[in-house]
């Protein structure tokens, strides 16, 4: 089983240390070809203005789309959790329209602009993520068919999963936590081998993303 990290630009090289760290085959991706046999896709933070251009300038929109439709997970965070966004404040156009979220860019302001916080995300169990929030976004509405897996201590959303779809507004790969990549590396099994665990709760992530019309 093979997890793809979007490599077109921003923090992909954490990511791929976090997947090899915990034993997972994990590859760049940069071309469409490099999709091939994977089942799952991180998509990293950066700057979601390139990547938006890259992702289109290299033909890897529709192959993108085409994974999240198989119902492999896709993991985005703070940049990639942008690029899965339905909805971006201010009203740039969407580009992988996944999530029923509404995500605004660079949300904590100039003074505030990198901080760190423990989160409490309980499907990962006791022990907070340390998150780190560099330039983050921040989620300002949730759709019906979406579950809020942490807030801040103020109420303001960071992380959000829906049905194969994952994504936190912070980096939880810069401090060493490896529950998320764990869990995306599950429900890539899972999707690889729907009757793995049979006789067991079907995972919540088994239904499959599509994209907004
Ligand atoms: N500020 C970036 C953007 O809007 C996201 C920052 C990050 O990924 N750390 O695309």
């Amino acid at each position: 089983m093979k997890i793809g990290v979007l490599a077109v630009q921003g923090a992909f090289a954490e990511h791929l240390r976090v997947l090899r760290g915990i034993g997972v085959d994990a590859v760049e991706v940069r071309l469409p070809a490099d999709l091939d046999g994977i089942s799952g896709l991180i998509l990293p933070g950066g700057e979601s203005t390139t990547m938006r251009k890259l992702i289109h300038r290299w033909g890897l929109h529709q192959p993108i789309l085409d994974l999240a439709a198989s119902g492999a997970p896709l993991f985005g965070t703070c940049a990639g959790m942008i690029l899965l966004a339905r909805e971006i404040a201010g009203g740039e156009e969407p580009v992988f329209p996944l999530l029923d979220v509404t995500v605004e860019r660079n949300a904590f302001g100039r003074q505030l602009d990198s901080f760190e916080a423990d989160v409490a995300v309980p499907i990962l169990g006791d022990g907070p993520v340390h998150g780190v929030f560099i330039r983050a976004p921040v989620i300002e509405r949730v759709g019906p068919d979406v579950d809020v897996l942490a807030r801040l201590d103020d109420g303001r959303v960071v992380a959000v999963h829906e049905r194969n779809v994952l994504a936190t507004a912070f980096h939880p790969e810069l401090a060493g936590e490896t529950r998320f990549h764990r869990l995306v590396a599950t429900m890539a099994a899972e999707h690889d081998d729907p009757g793995e665990g049979s006789g067991r709760r079907p995972h919540p992530t088994r239904r499959t993303a599509r994209p907004a019309s």
